[in-house]
């Protein structure tokens, strides 16, 4: 397949809805690049800088902002979390897939401005699984665990603006289910227009 440009594959999805897992399953087993955001959040045990996120002071991510190296924005719980737009445009013109594991502000700022980007909704099977979900894995305190279900409630309002919902039940499903997505979105024909000048020009040859 001749695809003219890379992707750009935006997942969102309420926090604990196991977008975390879903997307290094799909760098594990797929040709992907990974965007990594800039956060003002603090890191949390495990978390390295440069690799799970850029950890930013409140300071310097205005100064990312006003320089204008910020692909997109938003500020969730309390906190900015930003995509550095040059790693995603170097890599969509090498012909990669930029994952971007963002929350749906941000996702429609992208679509706002790179229409062609595809936005995935990554949704666990229910709200009561979502919450036993952010219980279970302890990185929030009670407080932030009601402010980011209170913060799940507004994300479902405009899940009807992506492209794709998928429900992460099982995270091979879900994980097949995307690679899926992308599969079918590089056969559009959209995507391949330059397959008809090769067409003519070995027409032309013959
Ligand atoms: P967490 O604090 O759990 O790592 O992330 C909180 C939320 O911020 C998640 O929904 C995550 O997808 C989102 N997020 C992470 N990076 C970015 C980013 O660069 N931009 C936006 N808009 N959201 C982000």
């Amino acid at each position: 397949m001749i695809s003219e440009k890379g992707i750009l594959l935006i997942i969102s999805g309420p926090s604990g809805a196991g977008k975390g897992t879903v997307v290094s399953e799909l760098k594990k087993h797929g040709d992907y690049a990974l965007s990594i955001s800039a956060t003002t959040r603090q890191p949390r045990i495990n978390e390295q800088d440069g690799i799970h996120y850029f950890f930013k002071t409140k300071e310097c991510f205005e100064k990312m902002i006003e320089n204008k190296e910020l692909l997109e924005y938003a500020c969730f719980c309390g906190n900015y979390y930003g995509t550095p737009a040059s790693y995603v445009y170097e890599q969509i013109e090498k012909n990669k897939t930029v994952i971007l594991e963002i929350e749906v502000q941000g996702a429609l700022q992208v679509k706002e401005s790179y229409p062609e980007a595809i936005l995935v909704f990554l949704t666990p099977p229910s709200m009561e699984e979502l919450e036993r979900r952010l219980v279970s894995r302890a990185t929030e305190t009670p407080d932030k665990i009601k402010l980011r279900l209170g913060r799940a409630k507004e994300e479902f309002d405009i899940i009807d603006k992506y492209d794709y919902i998928v429900i992460n039940d099982s995270v091979k499903r879900a994980v097949d289910d995307i690679n899926c997505i992308v599969k079918s979105e590089k056969m559009k024909a959209e995507r391949n227009i330059n397959l008809k000048e090769l067409f003519y020009n070995l027409c032309n040859n013959v």
